[in-house]
C-alpha cells in the first residue's frame, strides 16, 4: 500500500462483537410510527437504547403507542410522539433536524388500474413516500455531517425492485426512493452517514389488510383468495412477514456492525426477487 492509498483508506475501529445493537445516546426519528412497521421500528430502536421520536399524522394511534412507554431516568432513551402530516414538506424538513437516525417509513397504498388511478392520489403518494423522505434527509444531514455519524433507513418494498399491476404510484415512489437512498449513500459516505433501503414483501399490517378488498376488485377474485393467489404468488416462503422482523433488519442497519453497509437494498422478500 502506498502512502497515498493509506490516506484514502477510512480508519476502521472494530465494533464490539455482534449482539444487541447499542443505540444509547442516539436520537432516532421514525415516520409513520403509529402503526405497522413504523411502530415496530420505534419500539425496537427504543429497546436498543435510542431516544425515539415517533412521528405520525394519526394522533390517536400515537397516544396508544406512547401509553406504557416509560422515559428512562434523566430524559435519555425512551419514546416521545410528534403529530405531523408529511404533506407539509417544510415542516417535515424542519422536524428532521437533530436526528442521528432517520427511518423513512410513512406510506400509503391505492390499488387501481392506471386508467382509473386518480391524479390527486398519485400526487399524494409521491409526496409522502418520495418527496417527504428527500426533505427529511435534507433536514437531517447537517447534524449527521457535523457529528460524523448518521444512519438513514428507507422502508422501501419489494415494489422498489419489482412492479406489480395496479400499483402505479406506489411502485413509482418506491423505485424513486431506491435512487434517493443510493444518492444519499454516496454523498454521506465521507461523513460517516450510511443510507440503505429495506425491501419487505407483504407484511401483516393495516396497510395490507386495507388493500385486500381493492386487490380482489382489481383482479376480479374473492377477497379470501387475495393473500394466497396475489400476495404470496411470487414469494417462495408462503407466509406474511411480521413487522418485528422488519424492525430487526432496521436495527441491524443502525448498528456499529453495519458501518460498511451502505447504498444497498436489503430484501426481506421470502425469495420473491430470486425469480
Ligand atoms: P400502516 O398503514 O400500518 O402504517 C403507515 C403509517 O404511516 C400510518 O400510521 C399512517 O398514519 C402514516 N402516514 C401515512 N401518511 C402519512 C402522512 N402524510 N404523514 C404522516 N404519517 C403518515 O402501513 P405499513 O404496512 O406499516 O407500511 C409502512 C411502510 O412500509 C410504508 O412505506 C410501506 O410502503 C412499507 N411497506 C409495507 C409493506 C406491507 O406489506 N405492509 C411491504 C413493503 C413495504
Amino acid at each position: 500500500m502506498t502512502p497515498d492509498d493509506s490516506a484514502r483508506t477510512a480508519p476502521y475501529a472494530a465494533p464490539p462483537p455482534a449482539g444487541d445493537p447499542d443505540l444509547r445516546g442516539r436520537t432516532a426519528l421514525v415516520t409513520g410510527a403509529a402503526s405497522g412497521i413504523g411502530r415496530a421500528c420505534a419500539l425496537r430502536l427504543a429497546a436498543a437504547g435510542a431516544t425515539v421520536r415517533a412521528l405520525d399524522r394519526d394522533a390517536g394511534k400515537l397516544d396508544a403507542l406512547a401509553a406504557g412507554q416509560p422515559r428512562a431516568p434523566g430524559g435519555e432513551g425512551g419514546l416521545r410522539t410528534e403529530v405531523l402530516d408529511l404533506t407539509d414538506l417544510e415542516a417535515a424538513e424542519r422536524a428532521a433536524a437533530g436526528a442521528d437516525i432517520l427511518v423513512n417509513n410513512a406510506g400509503l397504498q391505492l390499488v387501481r388500474p392506471i386508467e382509473e388511478f386518480p391524479g390527486d392520489v398519485f400526487h399524494t403518494v409521491l409526496t409522502v413516500m418520495l418527496e417527504a423522505p428527500f426533505r427529511l434527509i435534507k433536514g437531517a444531514l447537517p447534524h449527521m455531517y457535523a457529528s460524523g455519524w448518521g444512519r438513514i433507513v428507507n422502508i422501501s418494498s419489494v415494489h422498489g425492485l419489482r412492479a406489480s399491476p395496479y400499483k402505479a404510484a406506489y411502485v413509482a415512489a418506491k423505485h424513486g426512493l431506491e435512487g434517493l437512498s443510493k444518492t444519499a449513500a454516496l454523498e454521506g459516505a465521507p461523513h460517516g452517514v450510511t443510507s440503505n433501503c429495506v425491501n419487505p414483501a407483504y407484511v401483516r399490517t393495516p396497510l395490507v389488510e386495507r388493500q385486500i378488498a381493492d386487490q380482489a376488485a382489481a383482479h376480479g377474485i374473492p377477497p379470501e383468495r387475495v393473500v394466497s393467489e396475489i400476495m404470496l404468488a411470487d414469494s417462495a416462503l408462503k407466509r406474511l412477514l411480521e413487522p418485528a422482523e422488519v424492525a430487526e433488519a432496521v436495527a441491524y442497519l443502525c448498528s456499529p456492525q453495519a458501518s460498511f453497509v451502505t447504498g444497498t437494498s436489503l430484501a426481506l422478500d421470502g425469495g420473491w426477487t430470486a425469480h
